[in-house]
């Protein structure tokens, strides 16, 4: 089964945030202080989760990536996780994280059947880091990367969110990196979520980063995979890793896109940066498939076309990224 959005876009990929808490508070997605804890009947329950998954399958969702807040804080999550995977028809199951406590769990979600790993890593420098994720521990960022290659994960993406004069100074250092290691460096450039005087001075477009990058290395662009997500992937000759442009606000990929999200409140949305949303609670509480699966059709067929964020500005209303999962 294929489900197609009203503009001809097969709609096969559900990012589902199993909780909007995290364990770092990165500046460009958290603020510091000051977020009310959602009470525990107000998140999705795991059969809650489960149920939402099974009939975003169903009805043709063929990759689901598991967000947050941070997915890996949540207790219980290599269950659930060994569960999802179960489900008939679902080909892709992947997850993103911030890496604190991969060292530790990197076997368990690799046993529960998640195949491919995302790790969000802005800074090779430990004070860099520890100031963008206000108090972040890069060593233990680096352990879980590795610790993932030693389960048996192919090399995580690496997601790094390139600010200027914050660390647009370690582009090459990252690009440097794929010479020697099989990871894929994709590069996201920030994206304001929350309206503050002055967010575009942060802003370097995916056009300037691959030019600063193509100042040092010649870059081949390649084919894109199954699954791929909206970066546009380039390698270094003879590199082991790759290298992705992700350009959510220069250049709209939304003629491509292929997603839904979902939070972990059971919040339902067909674009990032739309304000629309929808209760599924209402369908979960008690559960009622036909309900769901008709309320997540019409989510799909009501998809905007695009989004209208641009440097000049923004017209969607504050959100936090940790609540709806990046
Ligand atoms: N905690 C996990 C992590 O950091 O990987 C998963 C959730 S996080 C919200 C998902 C992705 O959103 C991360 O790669 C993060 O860098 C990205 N993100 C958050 N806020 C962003 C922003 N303002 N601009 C661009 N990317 C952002
Ligand atoms: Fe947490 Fe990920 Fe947001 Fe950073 S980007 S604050 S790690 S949810």
């Amino acid at each position: 089964m294929q489900l197609t959005d009203s503009i001809g876009r097969n709609i096969n990929y559900l990012r589902l945030s199993v909780t909007d808490r995290c364990n770092m508070r990165c500046f460009y997605c958290m603020p510091a202080a000051g977020i009310a804890k959602k009470t525990h009947d107000a998140m999705l329950s795991y059969e809650e989760l489960l149920l939402i998954a099974e009939t975003a399958v169903s009805l043709g969702i063929e990759k689901i990536r598991i967000t947050g807040g941070e997915p890996l804080v949540r207790s219980g999550i290599i269950d659930f996780l060994a569960k999802l995977a179960t489900i008939p028809g679902l080909r892709h199951v992947a997850l993103t994280t911030n890496g604190l406590l991969l060292e530790d769990l990197a076997v368990g979600l690799y046993k529960s059947g998640v195949q491919r790993l995302n790790i969000s890593l802005d800074s090779l420098s430990p004070h860099t880091f520890s100031d963008i994720t206000r108090g972040g521990d890069l060593n233990k960022v680096l352990a879980g990367l590795d610790a993932a290659e030693r389960a048996g994960f192919p090399p995580p993406k690496i997601n790094v969110v390139v600010m200027r004069g914050v660390n647009d100074s370690e582009i090459l250092n990252f690009a440097t990196m794929t010479l020697s290691h099989g990871n894929s460096i994709r590069f996201i450039e920030y994206m304001p979520v929350v309206k503050e005087d002055g967010w575009q001075r942060f802003c370097i477009s995916g056009e300037e980063i691959l030019q600063r990058i193509a100042a040092s290395y010649r870059l081949e662009p390649l084919d894109k995979g199954a699954f791929a997500g909206p970066s546009r992937d380039f390698r270094i000759p003879g590199a082991r890793g790759s290298i992705g442009i992700i350009t959510a606000v220069s250049g709209h990929f939304c003629s491509d896109c292929n997603r839904i999200r979902v939070t972990s409140a059971g919040q339902a949305k067909g674009c990032l940066f739309s304000d629309e949303r929808t209760d599924l609670v209402p369908y979960l509480r008690p559960p009622d498939r036909e309900q769901l699966a008709e309320v997540l059709r019409k989510i799909v067929a009501t998809k905007p076309e695009h989004h209208s964020i641009t440097t000049e500005g923004y017209a969607h209303q504050n959100f936090t990224m940790s609540q709806i999962g990046g």
